[in-house]
């Protein structure tokens, strides 16, 4: 894996988005592009940001650390948790994410919120939905969600930046459509709610296969990583 191949997948990728940004009325300027760097070394990683990439999405804690504590001299990366945390394991995430966009239950909302309080630190996160309740899948039930929200709203230690989801896993471009702007709705319904100010403003949503149409529906933030980091880009 070389910077060339990284830079000229990363062209391709801001193409594609600039297009479905378009298709949705914005500019591509809006939408944030995290790499997913799970399986990923580190000095692949560096070269990933010598390209310009500035935030990195890791599912693992214990692949994580030590990446992040090799990358510490590269001073603008942020890191973004995309795994399943499990509560245990949530001490470790706060101290070393930027944010934790897969917190999946309120009793992890409120551990984060814990660990705020204790540490002193204030804490980001986004609320990962199981749009399609799929049982293979983590993420909050749809049915639930609101009311996690409105607790979380009263959690001073933690802000909840927005939501994320994982799109269906199918060939099928309507199924997958289908849930990414059923996400966008529930997002619109938490926005109008008043619950949360300005700052309720992320949509992660779009991976390496279904990212354009992700954005084409109103996510703002795409994690990819295979189109990244892949020797040949798919299709
Ligand atoms: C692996 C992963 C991604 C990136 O997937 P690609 O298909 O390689 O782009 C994005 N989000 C989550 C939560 C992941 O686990």
């Amino acid at each position: 894996m070389n910077q060339q191949t990284i830079r000229n997948n990363l062209l391709e990728i801001m193409e594609r988005i600039t297009r479905a940004a378009e298709k949705s009325g914005r500019k591509s300027s809006e939408i944030e592009i995290i790499a997913v760097t799970k399986n990923v070394p580190e000095s692949v990683i560096r070269q990933a940001y010598q390209v310009g990439l500035r935030i990195f999405g890791e599912n693992r804690i214990q692949e994580a650390i030590p990446k992040i504590a090799a990358l510490k001299d590269c001073e603008e990366i942020t890191w973004h948790m995309i795994g399943h945390l499990q509560s245990n394991k949530a001490r470790k995430a706060a101290e070393n994410f930027a944010m934790i966009q897969s917190v999946d239950s309120l009793e992890l909302a409120c551990k984060l919120a814990r660990i705020g309080y204790e540490t002193d630190k204030h804490i980001e996160i986004l609320l990962e939905v199981n749009v399609s309740s799929e049982a293979t899948k983590s993420g909050v039930q749809p049915i639930n969600l609101v009311s996690i929200a409105e607790k979380i709203a009263a959690l001073p230690e933690i802000t909840l930046r927005g939501l994320m989801t994982i799109g269906p896993l199918t060939t099928d471009k309507k199924l997958i459509r289908k849930a990414f702007i059923t996400l966008r709705q529930y997002f619109e319904k938490i926005s109008l709610s008043g619950m949360f100010q300005r700052n309720f403003n992320i949509i992660s949503m779009g991976m390496t296969d279904d990212y354009d149409i992700a954005v084409e529906e109103g996510s703002n933030m795409v994690r990819i990583g295979r189109g990244i980091f892949a020797e040949r880009t798919a299709q």
